[in-house]
């Protein structure tokens, strides 16, 4: 525990473009940052920049650390199965770190980790909800479950795949070499997709859109479609609207499964607001199962940017679990932990979250500073 009673826990981000490194307290402020960008498709080298850049925040009194990866992590968070963009396959990263670092260590898919942060600190915590569903939408469609108050991770780990849901059989063929997926039809890339073919049928309407790119429909990039649509372009409008329905779509087949209280829309391209929002709320109460007959799911915006991954992985790490390396041995945090870690295997993680912050309930008034540099910007997800 730290020395002036304040319980910090570190979060890692690991992004396509990336690693954003965040020392975090207890009640979800982020007090220091750092990031560097990711080394491409060098797996030791990203473990020596995650390394790298945790042992920096020595200064601070730190628990555990929390990394959110972009791939498959399994269900004990210690390995990444697979992470294709960061040429990892059967990782022990989870050891690895603990080893480098000599603290306990937990590995956990970064929507998950996003998905965690937005409930704990973010739009979830705003409004008090238990059940609700994170959808990111990037360059794919992302997310995270969390009912009960619990993070859903499947037997495997590796639930909660929304993007590769099949809305359209024989639909749009997919990275993952399938038909049809949601964010072949609603995420980033499928609303430059929707724009480009837009505005190549209706280059007048197109005028302003086509304007900040090179004047061919190919030159359309994401950030000129939502610029474009803020100014009155009707094919970006339309673009927007094509895509917020789709979003809806896949969030009704979600909803018809799991019933959540509010679907939380994260995601680079959820900044262009109710151009997404607007045609997306109206598409699911049109096509919501028994729409009459039950309460409205909100749908509202992330509010932590980028930095939900890094806060998410944070208080993930505060249950942490047994060592595998012995790493971080006992004090008495840790033993509020474990039995935390008890309530949490009895199936609730408020609980475990109570457990873990009536550990550090003083010191509260130390001033935490919340540094919006880190991350804020970064293009990943
Ligand atoms: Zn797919």
């Amino acid at each position: 525990m730290a020395g002036n009673g304040e319980s910090y826990t570190i979060g890692v981000d690991i992004g396509g473009t990336k690693i954003a490194v965040g020392v975090v307290s207890a009640d979800g402020e982020l007090v220091d940052s750092k990031r560097k960008s990711t080394p491409v498709r060098d797996p030791d080298a990203v473990l020596e920049v995650i390394v790298e850049l945790v042992s920096a925040f020595d200064g601070h009194d730190v628990e555990a650390v929390g990394i959110g990866v972009a791939g498959l992590v399994d269900a004990t968070r210690s390995r990444v199965i697979f992470a294709p963009n960061l040429g990892w396959v059967e990782e022990p990263l989870r050891m690895q770190v603990e080893r480098a670092v000599g603290l306990p260590t937990v590995i956990e898919n970064d929507a998950n980790a996003a998905a965690w942060g937005e409930f704990r600190f973010g739009a979830g915590r705003r409004r008090g909800e238990n059940d609700l569903v994170m959808v990111t939408v990037g360059t794919g469609i992302g997310g995270g479950i969390i009912l009960g108050g619990v993070l859903q991770r499947g037997a495997n780990g590796v639930g909660a795949e929304f993007g590769h849901l099949r809305l359209v059989p024989d639909g749009r063929l997919c990275g993952c070499g399938r038909h049809g997926c949601w964010e072949q039809y609603a995420s980033g890339n499928a609303l430059v997709r929707t724009a480009r073919g837009l505005a190549s049928e209706r280059r007048l309407e197109a005028g302003i859109m086509l304007g900040y790119g090179d004047g061919t429909p190919e030159g359309v990039q994401g950030p000129h479609i939502t610029e474009a649509a803020q100014r009155g372009d009707q094919v970006a409008i339309e673009a927007f609207e094509v895509a917020g329905a789709w979003l809806a779509r896949g969030m009704v087949e979600v909803a018809t499964l799991l019933d959540p209280a509010a679907f939380v829309i994260g995601g680079g391209v959820v900044e262009a607001g109710d151009l997404l929002l607007a045609p997306a709320k109206r598409e699911y109460a049109a096509q919501l199962v028994a729409r009459a007959q039950r309460p409205m799911t909100a749908i509202i915006p992330a509010e932590l940017g980028n930095l939900a991954g890094i806060v998410g992985a944070a208080d993930l790490a505060r249950d942490h679990g047994p060592s595998p390396t012995g790493a971080g041995t006992t004090s008495e945090a840790e033993a509020v932990e474990r039995d935390a870690a008890v309530a949490a295997a009895s199936g609730s993680a408020a609980k475990v979250a109570r457990a873990v912050e009536s550990s550090t309930a003083t010191a509260k008034a130390q001033s935490a500073t919340r540094s919006e540099g880190v991350a804020r910007n970064t293009p990943d997800s």
